[in-house]
């Protein structure tokens, strides 16, 4: 930490899609190295080829490009500790686990599959006892001469304990007795996450280490090994598990049973990928001296510290997500409004329909883009009517008042001279007051022929713009032939 820049990294492995967690995570390292004008670095760690699946680095590289969450190097971004990328890293990992060879640290083991298995209890659990840990020097060199398959292990104290201070959870010990040899390079020469993760998070200058707590107890590991490489080990930063609730109310770690939990399954039902990132933003981090909820990127990074992760547990609540994305989509500009909401609606909508009109009401009426198809049921289809819906306490109005209504109209509107929101609106009223009838009366009778349903976005003037003359005139007509 030679030039005090705070570094930080995300290295998600290219094992699946995006999971809301995996983004926090990304999100709260990224977070704290810009809130203290530090560098954030991606690297993808793919030693675990059996578990590729492929595109899923395209994935992490498009999601943190669509949330904001910039890399200052990694893949594409280039950087001066590359690559970022670990399968192009191998002989890197071979030439440290030979400097812990050297050192004691680490040995070379040829134990077989077979030998490891015997290990094991009925129920499958056993650790490896050691057996390699002190071979005859020459009998190493004559198996690694015979080209016998081997790995290399961590050389673990037998006693004493390991301790680390983490930033959310504070201090964690383990006593060595319990740390078993694991395994640094595999047979196949690649290394595992457990030593290969050390040395690049040294060799790329990272200083804070900010990660799932999963890996809270596995951390003294990983301080021995930078203790044996005599490297400063760096600051811990482990983050609280998020969980999921079900329909019963309990509560486990987030999954797929709970909901969509992956940022591009999120952005497919209609959320906002701003909306996402401030919603999960607060999963497990709060500001310190305000109550302040909505934050854009650049504020996030203003107000973010350590200080205010928490190490309880935390709940993702997707009706709290569909509130902030129902406000973000409230705040957005017309234009970026439309250019979702409209090939949505004219997808649904016949060409008479005025989509451009249908998307103004709704634009504060929806909480995701994806309630637009519930939402214009009303529109896209005739529903059945129900005639109880004529009857309004505060208009005075009845079935008959509205068929009487309805008739009346029919001829005015045929001739009306525009057709649009004003012009019908003064028409009615016109007509209201040419009756001594209450003007609510009037538009509810033709807001209710219109709509077909109790609630509608926008009042029967704004409908008929949206449905055109053709289509409005049609449904009246239905209307008044069902009063019989
Ligand atoms: N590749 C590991 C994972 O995806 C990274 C853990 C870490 O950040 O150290 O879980």
């Amino acid at each position: 930490m030679s030039d005090n820049i705070i570094k930080t990294r995300f290295a998600p492995s290219p094992t699946g899609f995006m999971h809301i967690g995996n983004l926090r995570t990304a999100l709260y390292s990224y977070l704290l190295a810009k809130s203290k004008g530090g560098k954030f670095i991606l690297r993808i760690e793919d030693t675990d080829q059996v578990r590729l699946v492929e595109g899923a680095q395209e994935v992490i590289i498009d999601t943190l490009k669509m949330t904001g969450i910039d890399y200052d190097e990694g893949p594409g971004a280039g950087g001066e500790n590359g690559p970022y990328i670990q399968s192009q890293r191998l002989e890197i990992y071979k030439k440290y686990a030979q400097k812990l060879i050297d050192s004691g640290h680490a040995y070379y083991c040829f134990c077989t599959a077979e030998r490891l298995e015997s290990l094991k209890d009925d129920k499958g659990i056993g650790g490896y006892d050691g057996h390699c840990r002190d071979l005859d020097p020459d009998e190493v060199r004559k198996n690694l001469e015979e080209g016998k398959p081997f790995v290399i292990r961590q050389k673990m104290p037998l006693e004493g304990t390991t301790s680390y201070y983490d930033e959310v959870y504070g201090e964690v010990s383990i006593d060595n007795s319990e740390l078993r040899d694991q395994i640094m390079i595999k047979a196949d020469g690649y290394p595992t996450y457990n030593f290969c993760h050390v040395v690049d998070d040294h060799l790329m200058g990272v200083t804070h280490v900010v990660r799932g707590n999963e890996y809270l107890t596995s951390t003294p590991k990983y301080c021995l090994l930078y203790d044996a490489f005599g490297w400063e080990r760096p600051v811990y930063v482990h983050l609280p598990l998020l969980m999921g609730k079900d329909s019963e109310g309990n509560v486990s770690k987030l999954s797929k049973r709970h909901g969509a939990v992956s940022f591009q399954d999120l952005v497919n039902d209609g959320y906002l990928p701003e909306a996402i990132v401030n919603y999960i933003a607060l999963l497990g981090w709060c500001p310190k001296d305000s109550n302040q909820e909505f934050f854009t990127i650049d504020e996030l990074k203003q107000a973010f510290s350590i200080e205010g992760l928490s190490k309880s547990p935390a709940v993702f609540d997707y009706e709290k997500l569909r509130w902030f994305n129902s406000e973000y989509i409230k705040k957005l500009p017309d234009d970026e409004y439309n250019a979702k909401a409209l090939p949505i609606l004219n997808e649904l909508c016949g060409d008479n329909i005025n989509t451009e009109k249908l998307a103004a009401l709704l634009h504060t009426r929806i909480s995701v883009f994806s309630d637009i198809p519930e939402q214009i049921k009303f529109v896209t289809e005739r529903l059945d009517m129900d005639s109880s819906l004529y009857t309004n306490k505060k208009n005075k109005t009845t079935p008959e008042s509205c068929k009487e209504v309805l008739i009346d109209c029919l001829p005015l509107l045929t001739d009306a001279p525009s057709w649009d929101n004003d012009s019908l609106f003064a028409l009615l009223k016109d007509y209201a007051a040419s009756k001594e009838k209450k003007a609510g009366a009037v538009m509810w009778a033709i807001r209710v022929a219109l709509g077909r349903q109790a609630v509608t976005p926008g009042g029967a003037t704004e409908l008929m713009e949206v449905f055109g003359k053709e289509e409005s005139l049609a449904r009246i007509q239905q209307a008044v032939s069902e009063l019989d």
